[in-house]
């Protein structure tokens, strides 16, 4: 989207991008079609290509439009929820006997679709610590079709090299996918860095508001766009118009949300690493994380996600998450309020006994945008007996 020759910024896209005014009334907002279908002018002569939502809807369309825009792709596609997206998009490039390699620590709801869903349908899988670009190499085989990234990851935010791993999976004719949903692409936009597909749920930043489950996939490649549409409507895992209405309202304010995440999960970073009930801090954001170098480079700032092991152990980490009051204790992440949990117990329970398995005294915290001594001073009380 550009003004004549001068392309818009992010800011202007998402509050722009796929939301011209109503043509009919003026509305300023896209209005919610709900509807499941449309009437045609003729037998065979839908209006403006709409003839049933599951194919085409207008609301979704200005939602995918928008989501296009502000990942830098050609097109974007807005599913049921995060993990509808993955379904739909390994079913599309992958055959029985392909090969993915995932993250050594994958989002514990993508490794239970890969170990428990995908593999009965004859896709293996490798999980890699990718960034030790070394083990990536060698784990792939003639049957590699997908490298897919996480970065950060959820929930040990690690950092992997989106453009290293592109010519690597571009070296062995695979693609590189990356879940870019940490990230939010105000922080962070794969394709830009040679990533050819990305994933997103956007139940968390994205929306911002916990209070819409949803999905997207963004690419750069027209004809793979084609394939991938094909699928959303052929497997039928859309969102409905309500959610992606609420979700295109999430994002009209997401570069604003992302500063104040960031100022204020820079400052919960700062506080924890001094303090004595806590033995590990992991943001990408501090210097000593091991992929600073690389997330300076490939990210405009370091996100609101930061993870911590409690000096106490298992049950010191659930007692935190226990007394914390400000943080709510939950899952799920990346909305307005803070929100804390226990992964090992929680989000990546489903992970036990993998090699994706979290460490016990983990606590994960998803930093909202409250007044940031207010936050301060809960993990103050939360954290000392
Ligand atoms: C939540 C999440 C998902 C799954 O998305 P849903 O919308 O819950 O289906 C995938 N990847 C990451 C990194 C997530 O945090």
């Amino acid at each position: 989207m550009t003004n004549g020759q001068h392309q818009f910024g992010f800011d202007t896209l998402a509050i722009h991008a796929g939301q011209e005014p109503d043509p009919r009334t003026g509305a300023v907002v896209p209005p919610i079609y709900q509807t499941s279908t449309y009437a045609q002018d003729g037998v065979g002569q839908p209006r403006l290509g709409y003839e049933y939502s599951r194919s085409g809807n207008p609301t979704r369309d200005a939602l995918q439009e928008c989501l296009a825009a502000i990942e830098g792709g050609r097109r974007g596609m807005a599913f049921a929820s995060g993990l509808a997206a993955e379904d739909t998009l390994l079913r599309t490039v992958c055959r029985p006997g392909d090969h993915v390699v995932i993250p050594g620590d994958a989002y514990g709801g993508t490794y239970r679709l890969f170990a428990r869903v995908a593999q009965r349908w004859g896709l293996e899988f490798t999980p890699v610590d990718l960034a030790d670009i070394d083990a990536v190499r060698k784990a792939i085989t003639p049957r590699t079709k997908v490298i897919w990234a996480e970065t950060p990851t959820n929930p040990l935010l690690g950092i992997a090299d989106i453009a290293t791993l592109a010519g690597v999976a571009h070296d062995n004719d695979a693609l590189l996918v990356v879940d870019n949903t940490f990230a939010s692409p105000y922080l962070q936009q794969p394709l830009a860095h040679g990533a050819d597909v990305v994933v997103h749920s956007t139940t968390k930043y994205v929306g911002g508001h916990s209070d819409v489950v949803g999905g997207a996939l963004v690419v750069g490649d027209a004809a793979l766009g084609e394939e991938l549409a094909y699928h959303q409507n052929a497997m039928g895992a859309i969102n409905g118009p309500f959610d992606a209405w609420l979700t295109l309202r999430g994002i009209k304010t997401l570069g604003v949300r992302m500063e104040r995440h960031c100022d204020n999960a820079e400052r919960v970073a700062e506080f924890l690493l001094g303090h004595p009930a806590v033995s590990q801090v992991l943001y990408p954001g501090l210097p000593e994380h091991p992929g600073h170098d690389v997330a300076t480079k490939q990210m405009r700032r370091f996100g609101g996600m930061i993870s911590f092991r409690a000096a106490g152990g298992e049950a010191a980490a659930v007692d935190i998450c226990n007394r914390a009051k400000l943080f709510v204790l939950g899952e799920s992440l990346g909305g307005v309020e803070s929100l804390i949990e226990h992964p090992g117990r929680m989000t990546h329970a489903s992970a036990a006994g993998s090699p994706l398995e979290v460490p016990a005294d983990l606590v994960r915290l998803s930093v909202g945008i409250e007044t940031v001594d207010d936050l301060l001073a809960d993990l103050e009380q939360a954290l000392v007996r």
